[in-house]
């Protein structure tokens, strides 16, 4: 449940801006959509890849002790026997007894429907698995699950890795994907989604050192959206209280986000023992064991588990990096999004339509856009333009003018603080690369020139 502190940012603003620029959908509109399911849009797919590159780089690419997999979504439903989802992953459940609509019980206050103030139900419980059949005969035999979560194709692949890295403890095994529950509480946009997609590490280590890799863990999940631009008074951790932990968990903790529903889980880092290992190991007849070559001893690894939401990250990056800012041309809507994040890195403004600087701006923008993904625009006046930028989180424009086909030199203009420098295209490519890997606006290339915004 979550706590009722608002934040800065209301829901209905991100949506109507996802909608209207399209980063977001509902799916299937036309036909009404489907409850809880979302689609993403040219300039949210570019979002959420960033997000998902951002995570990849910062828990493969940089790390010397993880590796990357990407399992199947449908697995042998003794899978989902082994990990306790078949027979644990419910929610209690309340039906009102006026409207039929069902809730979750812990979401429900005063014993009342939210939608009509009917009486409910007894809870009752309901699995959140969907569920699908293999091949052309439906019945229990060929019955399987959709995944609720990605770490499970994680566990079953254990040894293959192993095996086929030679990987000595401790280390890790990362995997991006979709997962997908019947929530039975949703309508908060894409917080809470039926198909969802999840980032998950499993990180396996010695019995014993179990503690002080879950702090390392616990630690490199919070930096990893401080980093990236959220800022620190929106984020906190939360400790599960000892009767919220899973039978086997050690210890969990929440990353919490203050989005505009209030305080959320963003993600959960949670010290999951050996359960899942011996639990495959049992329901498989395989030993899922690991040799350690020091003390010649076969050991069940303990795992910690970071385990984080795309979705939920995309809504945090979204709250987090939107601002508003009154102008004389009325409100400024900006998205100050981590430059990593931005859909569009940059964008090329022609300073207008006319012809004569249509070949220089072709040049610069053929120039840019193997780079990067840029977007050329010269459709209304270069303040729309650049408030078209902003509001997509664009960190920077650049403009073509008249004096460009003179000196061969362009505007670059960033989005936080609209400061603009005049710089020769020679070395454009490379002073936006500086730029984009954070070299501070001011620090200017061989030619170049303060323009406008300086004070
Ligand atoms: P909640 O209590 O909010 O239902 P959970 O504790 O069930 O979440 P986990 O099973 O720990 O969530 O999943 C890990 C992460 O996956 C969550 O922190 C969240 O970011 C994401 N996630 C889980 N369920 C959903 C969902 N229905 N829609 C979007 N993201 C989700």
């Amino acid at each position: 449940m979550t706590e009722q502190i608002p934040s800065k940012v209301d829901m209905d603003k991100l949506v109507s801006l996802c909608k209207r620029r399209g980063f977001i959908f509902p799916s299937s509109e036309i036909y009404g959509g489907l409850g809880a399911f979302y689609d993403y849009g040219p300039l949210g797919v570019e979002l959420k890849n960033n997000v998902k590159k951002a995570w990849w780089k910062a828990s493969v690419q940089d790390r010397d002790d993880m590796v990357g997999l990407d399992a199947s979504i449908l697995m042998h439903p003794q899978t989902w026997v082994a990990s306790g989802h078949v027979e644990g992953f419910a929610d209690p459940l309340v039906e009102c007894k006026q409207c039929h609509q069902r809730w979750r019980a812990d979401h429900v206050k005063d014993g009342k429907c939210p939608a009509c103030g009917g009486e409910l139900t007894e809870p009752r419980m309901f699995n959140l698995m969907f569920k699908t059949f293999v091949g052309p005969v439906e019945d229990e035999t060929s019955l399987v699950y959709l995944r609720p979560e990605t770490a499970q194709g994680i566990f079953v692949n254990f040894q293959n890795v192993l095996n086929s890295t030679r990987r000595k403890l401790p280390f890790g095994i990362a995997q991006i994907g979709k997962s997908f529950r019947n929530e039975i509480t949703t309508g908060n946009f894409i917080f809470r989604m039926r198909e969802f997609e999840q980032m998950e590490i499993e990180y396996f280590v010695k019995p014993g050192t179990d503690e002080q890799w879950f702090k390392h863990w616990v630690e490199q999940r919070f930096n990893w959206y401080s980093n990236l631009g959220i800022k620190r008074e929106n984020l906190r951790l939360r400790q599960h209280e000892k009767d919220e932990l899973a039978h086997y968990a050690r210890d969990c903790f929440d990353i919490e986000y203050l989005f505009p529903i209030g305080w959320s889980e963003l993600e959960g880092v949670a010290n999951r023992t050996d359960f899942d290992l011996k639990q495959h190991s049992k329901y498989s007849g395989k030993d899922l064991s690991y040799f350690d070559e020091d003390t010649k001893e076969h050991i069940m690894p303990y795992v910690i588990e970071p385990s984080a939401g795309v979705d939920r990250s995309v809504l945090a990056f979204l709250a987090d990096s939107y601002d508003e800012e009154k102008d004389k041309e009325g409100l400024r809507v900006i998205l100050r999004l981590h430059y990593a994040l931005a859909p569009i890195k940059v964008a090329v403004l022609p300073l207008s339509r006319n012809e004569k600087l249509l070949p220089l701006s072709k040049e610069v923008y053929d120039n840019l856009r193997s780079c990067w993904m840029v977007q050329y625009d010269d459709a209304q006046s270069i303040g729309r333009r650049y408030r078209r930028q902003d509001e997509i989180g664009t960190p920077f424009c650049v403009t073509i003018d008249f004096q460009s086909l003179e000196d061969r030199q362009v505007t670059i203009r960033e989005r936080d603080k609209m400061r603009q420098i005049r710089v020769p295209i020679d070395v454009l490519r490379a002073t936006l690369e500086a730029k984009l890997c954070g070299e501070p606006f001011e620090i200017l290339p061989p030619g170049a020139r303060k323009w406008l915004g300086f004070e």
